[in-house]
C-alpha cells in the first residue's frame, strides 16, 4: 500500500514536539501540506526549521496560537481558512490528587483537551463536508478506558474526545468525512520523556529503566514491555488519513502496546 496525500492539506494541533510533530513529519513524508501549531512564535520557528531541514520537498506552514483558548482558536481559523486533514492532537496531563483538585483546574483541562478539538472540527468538518472528502482525527489515549486514578481528570477529557469524534462521525456520515480517534499508550513523546528522565537523574538510574519501572507499576498489562514511539503512533494517523482507509469511520484505533485489556 501506497500512501499519497498529495493536493491534501493538514493541520495538526500542538505539534511542535512529541506525537503532533512525527504525525506532521508522516503526514509531510505522505506528501500533505502541513500547518503545525504551537503556542509560541519561536517553538514554531523552531519546528519550521527542523522540519523543512529533513524534508526540503514538503510544504509546512506554522500558526502560533494558544488553542485552549477561544481566541487561540479563532486566531487559528482566521489564518488558516480551511483544511482536509485535521489532526486535533493537543492535550496534556499533570498528575494531582482528585480531592485537592480545583474546579478551574477541571475546566481548563477541558478547555485544553476537549474544547480544542470541538472548536477546531466546528470549524474545519463543514469545509470537508461541501468538497466532499475529509480525515478528522483526535487523540484520545488509552486513558480513555482505563481511568488512572492520579488523573481522573485527564481520562474524562479523554474520554469525552471519544464520545466527540463518535458523535461527529455519525453527524458528518455518508458525506466522504472520516472521523476517528487513535488512542496512544505510554508514549516517548516529549512530555512523558522529559518526565522519564528526570525520574531517572532522580533516582540514579537509566531513561530505559525508569519506562520499565512505569510500565511495571502503572500499566502492567502492555503487552509490548516498552513505550511505543511518536512515529509508532503516527503511522496510525496517517493511515486513517489516508484513501485507502475510507472503510474507517467512528472507530476509536489503539496503538496502546496492549495495555488496554479488551478485544474492542
Ligand atoms: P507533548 O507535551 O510531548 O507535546 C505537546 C505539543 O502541544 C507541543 O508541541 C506543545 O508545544 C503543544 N501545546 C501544548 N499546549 C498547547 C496549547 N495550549 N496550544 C497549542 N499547542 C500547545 O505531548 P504528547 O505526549 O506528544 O501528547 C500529544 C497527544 O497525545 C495529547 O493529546 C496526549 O493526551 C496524547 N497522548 C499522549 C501519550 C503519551 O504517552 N505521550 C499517551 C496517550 C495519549
Amino acid at each position: 500500500m501506497k500512501i499519497e496525500l498529495k493536493g491534501r492539506k493538514a493541520i495538526v494541533t500542538g505539534s511542535t514536539a512529541g506525537i503532533g510533530f512525527a504525525i506532521a513529519q508522516g503526514l509531510a513524508r505522505a506528501g500533505a501540506s502541513v500547518v503545525i501549531n504551537g503556542r509560541g512564535e519561536q517553538r514554531v520557528a523552531a519546528a519550521l526549521v527542523e522540519l523543512r531541514t529533513q524534508l526540503p520537498e514538503a510544504e509546512f506552514a506554522g500558526v502560533a496560537a494558544d488553542l485552549s483558548t477561544a481566541e487561540g482558536s479563532a486566531l487559528l481559523a482566521a489564518r488558516i481558512n480551511d483544511a482536509d486533514i485535521l489532526v486535533n492532537n493537543l492535550g496534556t496531563a499533570y498528575v494531582n490528587g482528585f480531592f485537592d483538585q480545583k474546579d478551574e483546574e477541571w475546566l481548563d483541562l477541558f478547555q485544553l483537551n476537549v474544547m480544542s478539538g470541538v472548536r477546531a472540527a466546528r470549524h474545519y468538518a463543514p469545509g470537508m463536508v461541501n468538497r466532499g472528502w475529509g480525515r478528522v482525527v483526535f487523540i484520545s489515549s488509552e486513558s480513555a478506558v482505563n481511568i488512572p486514578k492520579e488523573m481522573i481528570d485527564y481520562g474524562m477529557t479523554k474520554t469525552a474526545q471519544l464520545s466527540v469524534s463518535r458523535g461527529l462521525a455519525e453527524l458528518v456520515g455518508g458525506t466522504g468525512v472520516t472521523v476517528n480517534a487513535v488512542l496512544p499508550g505510554p508514549t516517548r513523546s516529549e512530555i512523558l520523556g522529559n518526565w522519564m528522565v528526570a525520574t531517572a537523574a532522580e533516582q540514579g538510574i537509566t531513561q530505559d529503566e525508569a519506562e520499565q519501572n512505569f510500565l511495571k507499576t502503572m500499566r502492567p498489562t502492555t503487552l509490548i514491555n516498552r513505550f511505543t514511539t511518536t512515529e509508532e503512533v503516527a503511522n496510525m494517523v496517517v493511515y486513517i488519513c489516508s484513501e485507502q482507509a475510507s472503510g474507517t469511520s467512528g472507530a476509536a484505533l489503539r496503538v496502546d502496546g496492549g495495555v488496554v485489556r479488551s478485544i474492542f
